[in-house]
């Protein structure tokens, strides 16, 4: 991908996204589970650009999707209703309702509160609704506690004996008609056990449940593969489907995958440039013009990410130091304790890799800074995917009030 001209053309800072790599990690996971009936729900919340959904649709991929918005995202985008799921642990009537209405696959239902609330809408509107519920299985995903989900000091979810109970209540209701179950332990999982013990407890809670006559249709494992960002050692998707699948014997499901991170991290770059660098005391600082406001991973879970220098010197040598935006925040950082080139000027590019998830998504205009534009890279052509927000896409929605 050549940087330079991408950004020259556009400007920085962009986000640059590699939809060959998306399609690749797509056919790794599909073709890992090939023989079995298995459907790849995209999980939106990653990177939720309406291109990007449409590129996974076009490939045919569902999506999993955590607020109405990214339900009606996908559907925008070309995901058949049937093959979408919506998922999260406080959903709205309003958004209940509309999920309902628009004949999505099944709304992935995470407390008996919940159900009961989904239950008395579909009351409401003479319907029967599809729901999975999310069960919490106890298992340390060994992960950041941040991203970490399947243990029970984490608010999603609910344990096995309470899903026993929920289960046999929708089984019951005219108003609910229970298809799915649904697990996740976790982001950036890089270990199979933890997924190969959650997956086989709710292979038992399902056989469980068919002693009782109730029939599981959709085993969904959730997300959470991890990718390299530095030098993790990562799931192999054969290794995964197979940890999977040795614990479903007997059991004729659909296997439905919630994969983001997996799918467009490393398709993306975040493309900055160089506004200066000082010295405070011996310790460097290289000020490029994004910042935590377009990629907030960094500061928010110090998180590393790949930085890569691109300079017309012809000189290695390298001192460290930190990659800082133009914020007012002292956590607003792309990289920390960084090699850098010695001879790098104003203008030169920093480009940050595995930046297609949770990247643009997590953006904010804090500071009164427009959100960057985005660009793919497909086929051999950049292209623009969504434009930069300009001075007066950032005030739309206040003049009216002066
Ligand atoms: C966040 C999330 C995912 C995707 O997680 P990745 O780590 O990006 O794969 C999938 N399913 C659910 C329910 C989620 O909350």
């Amino acid at each position: 991908m050549d940087f330079t001209k991408v950004a020259q053309k556009y400007g920085t800072p962009l986000y640059l996204y590699d939809f060959g790599h998306f399609e690749k990690q797509y056919r790794k996971l599909k073709e890992a589970f090939r023989g079995r009936k298995s459907l790849i729900a995209y999980a939106v919340k990653a990177n939720s650009n309406l291109s990007v959904i449409k590129k996974f649709a076009d490939l045919g991929a569902g999506a999993d999707c955590v607020s109405i918005g990214e339900v009606k995202r996908a559907l925008r985008a070309g995901v058949k209703n049937y093959n979408i799921i919506f998922s999260g642990v406080g959903k709205r009537d309003d958004e209940i309702e509309e999920a309902l209405r628009l004949g999505i696959l099944f709304i992935n239902v995470e407390s008996e509160a919940e159900l009961k609330r989904v239950e008395t809408i579909a009351k409401d509107m003479e319907i029967e609704a599809r729901i999975s519920i999310r069960v919490n299985p106890n298992i340390d995903p060994q992960t950041h506690p941040y991203i970490s989900t399947g243990l029970h000091q984490n608010k999603f979810g609910v344990d096995i004996e309470t899903a026993k109970k929920l289960y046999i209540y929708s089984h019951n209701s005219p108003h609910l008609n229970p298809v799915g179950i649904h697990f996740h332990i976790g982001s950036q999982l890089t270990q199979l056990s933890p997924i190969r013990e959650a997956s086989e407890k709710i292979a038992n809670l399902v056989r469980h449940l068919q002693v009782l006559d109730i029939d599981i249709k959709f085993f969904d494992v959730g997300g959470g593969i991890g990718i390299q960002y530095s030098d993790e050692v990562v799931i192999e998707p054969y290794d995964y489907a197979q940890a999977i699948l040795s614990t479903l014997s007997g059991l004729d499901v659909t296997i439905i995958m919630e994969p983001g991170r997996y799918l467009t991290a490393n398709g993306g770059y975040f493309v900055s440039s160089v506004l200066y660098e000082k010295s405070n005391g011996d310790k460097r600082f290289l000020i490029v013009d994004g910042a935590m406001n377009d990629l907030l991973r960094p500061s928010l879970y110090n998180a590393y990410h790949k930085i890569e220098f691109i300079t017309n010197s012809t000189s290695s040598e390298t001192s460290k130091g930190d990659i800082v935006g133009p914020v007012c925040e002292s956590g607003d950082f792309l990289g920390k304790d960084r090699e850098i080139p010695k001879e790098i000027e104003h203008g030169d590019l920093v480009v940050v890799h595995s930046a297609g998830a949770y990247g643009f998504v997590m953006s904010s205009n804090y500071n009164s800074r427009g959100r960057v534009c985005e660009i793919a890279f497909e086929n051999g052509e950049y292209r623009v995917i969504r434009e930069r927000e300009d001075f007066e896409k950032l005030i739309e929605l206040e003049t009216k009030f002066l």
